[in-house]
C-alpha cells in the first residue's frame, strides 16, 4: 500500500487537540422546514419574531360581567352576552353590563370585568358585590407576546413551551437544524450478527447495535451498514455506501495496529485523516477523517472503547451538527469512595457511579475497567477523568467527573 500511512505511524495527540480538531471540521447541517410535531427536540435555525400582539385585543381573564368601573350604581342591567370565539356587536354603558366568558374580547364601553363569584344575578339585573377598578381582570393587548418582539432566538432548543409559542404565532413549519444521518458500520472477520450462533472464535456484533442506540440518543438517525469483512474492498465499498447515504460515518474496529486493521488506510484513500491516535484510555486508536466534507469516526473495536470515544468525541460533534451550543456534559468535582489505580501515560475515563450523600458527591467505579467489559458501563452515571501523569488516587481524594446520567441522593432527612 504505497503512499498510505502505516497504522502505527500516527502521532499521539491530546484529547483537547482531538476535540478541537473534530469541532473545527463539523458544522451545523443545512436547515430544513419540518412540521411542528417533528420540531420537538430540534434547534431553531432562525429568529422567531411576533408580527402581532397576543392577545390581539383586550380580553377577559375571567368569567363574569364586563362593566364600566366608573359607573356609580351597584345594579346594572345585563344587555347581552359576549362568549369566547363568538364576538357580537354589544356595548356597555355606566348602568349596563355584558355577560362575558374567559378569553372573550372586552366590548366597547367596558373597562373592567367583575367575576361571577362577586355578583348576584336576578332576572335581567346583576348586583355588583365589590368595587372594581379600570383594568381589573382584563388582559391588555400584547400581555403574553408583544408585536415585533423577538420571541425565540435562533439556537433555541425546541420543547413543549416553544412548540406552543410557534403554534400561537402560526409557524406551522419552523426552520430547524435536521437530525444528522449517521452510517454505523461494524468491521471484523470474527463478528457475526446477534441473531447468529457464533462458531468458535466468533463474537456477536454488539458495537453496531450499541452505537446505533447512542446515535439515536444524541439526536441522530442511525443507518446500519452491517458488518464489513476485514478485506479492503468490503471495507471500502461499505464506507462509500455510508458516505453516500449519510452525513457522518462511524466505524467500529479495524483501527489498531494489526495486519487486518483496514479502516485507516481506506479512509486515507478516500479523504483525509486528521488524527489516528489519541492519548486517551480507553480509545487510543480513535481516528477522525473527513471525506468530501463529511466526518468519519473510526472507533476502536472493544465495546467499552467504542462507546466511551463516542461519548467523548462523536456526541459533541453530532450535537454541533444539530445547531446545539451545549455540546459538553457537565463536570463535577467528586470524592473517591476507594483508591483507584491508573496508568499515567494517558488520560483515563473510568466508568463510575456518583451518589450525593451527607452534602458531598461521592464516586465508586463500576468494577473491572477492562475495555471489553460492557458491564462497566451499565449503571454508570459518570466517567472519572484521571489525568495523565498521576499514578494512583487514594480514597477521599477529589477528581473530576464527566456527568453522563442522573445523580441519586442518598439519606436525605
Ligand atoms: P479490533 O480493533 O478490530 O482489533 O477489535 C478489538 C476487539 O474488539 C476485538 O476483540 C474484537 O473482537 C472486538 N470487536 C470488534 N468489533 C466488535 C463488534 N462489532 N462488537 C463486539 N466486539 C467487537
Ligand atoms: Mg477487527
Amino acid at each position: 500500500m504505497a503512499g498510505v500511512t502505516p497504522n502505527d505511524a500516527y502521532p499521539m495527540i491530546s484529547i483537547e487537540e482531538a476535540m478541537e480538531t473534530v469541532l473545527q471540521r463539523v458544522e451545523p447541517l443545512s436547515p430544513v422546514k419540518v412540521s411542528l410535531e417533528d420540531s420537538a427536540g430540534r434547534v431553531l435555525a432562525l429568529d422567531i419574531r411576533s408580527r402581532e400582539d397576543v392577545p390581539a385585543t383586550p380580553t377577559t381573564s375571567r368569567d363574569g360581567f364586563a362593566i364600566d368601573a366608573g359607573g356609580k350604581s351597584t345594579r346594572r342591567r345585563v344587555v347581552g352576552e359576549q362568549l369566547a370565539g363568538r364576538p357580537v356587536p354589544v356595548e356597555v354603558s355606566v348602568d349596563t353590563a355584558v355577560r362575558i366568558t374567559t378569553g372573550a374580547p372586552i366590548p366597547p364601553g367596558a373597562d373592567a370585568v367583575i367575576m361571577v363569584e362577586d355578583t348576584e344575578e336576578e332576572g335581567e339585573w346583576v348586583t355588583l358585590l365589590r368595587r372594581m377598578a379600570p383594568g381589573d381582570n382584563i388582559r391588555p393587548p400584547g400581555q403574553d407576546i408583544e408585536s415585533e418582539s423577538l420571541v425565540l432566538p435562533r439556537g433555541t432548543l425546541i420543547g413543549p413551551p416553544e412548540i406552543g409559542l410557534l403554534a400561537t404565532l402560526g409557524h406551522t413549519h419552523p426552520r430547524i437544524y435536521p437530525r444528522p444521518r449517521v452510517a454505523v458500520m461494524a468491521t471484523g472477520d470474527e463478528v457475526v450478527d446477534p441473531a447468529d450462533e457464533p462458531s468458535p472464535g466468533q463474537i456477536r456484533n454488539s458495537n453496531g447495535h450499541a452505537l446505533m442506540a447512542a446515535v439515536r440518543q444524541a439526536g441522530g438517525v442511525p443507518l446500519s451498514m452491517g458488518i464489513a469483512r476485514d478485506q479492503e474492498d468490503d471495507v471500502l465499498s461499505k464506507l462509500r455506501q455510508g458516505f453516500k447515504l449519510a452525513d457522518v460515518v462511524i466505524t467500529s474496529g479495524g483501527v489498531s495496529v494489526g495486519k487486518r486493521d483496514l479502516v485507516k488506510p481506506q479512509l486515507e484513500k478516500m479523504g483525509r485523516i486528521h488524527f489516528g491516535r489519541v492519548a486517551v484510555k480507553p480509545g487510543k486508536p480513535f481516528t477522525f477523517a473527513t471525506v468530501d466534507g463529511k466526518a468519519a469516526f473510526g472507533l476502536p473495536g472493544f465495546p467499552v472503547s467504542s462507546l466511551v470515544t463516542f461519548e467523548l468525541f462523536v456526541r459533541p460533534a453530532l450535537l454541533k451538527m444539530q445547531g446545539r451550543s451545549d455540546l459538553f456534559r457537565p463536570t463535577r468535582q467528586v470524592i473517591l469512595d476507594h483508591s483507584v489505580d491508573h496508568s499515567p501515560g494517558r488520560t483515563e475515563f473510568q466508568r463510575a457511579i456518583l451518589e450525593e450523600r451527607q452534602g458531598g458527591l461521592y464516586a465508586r467505579t463500576t468494577g473491572d475497567q477492562v475495555s471489553g467489559r460492557l458491564l462497566s458501563l451499565v449503571g454508570a452515571n459518570a466517567l472519572l477523568r484521571l489525568p495523565q501523569g498521576v499514578e494512583s488516587f487514594q480514597a477521599g481524594e477529589t477528581v473530576t467527573a464527566v456527568v453522563t446520567g442522573d445523580i441519586p441522593v442518598r439519606g436525605v432527612e
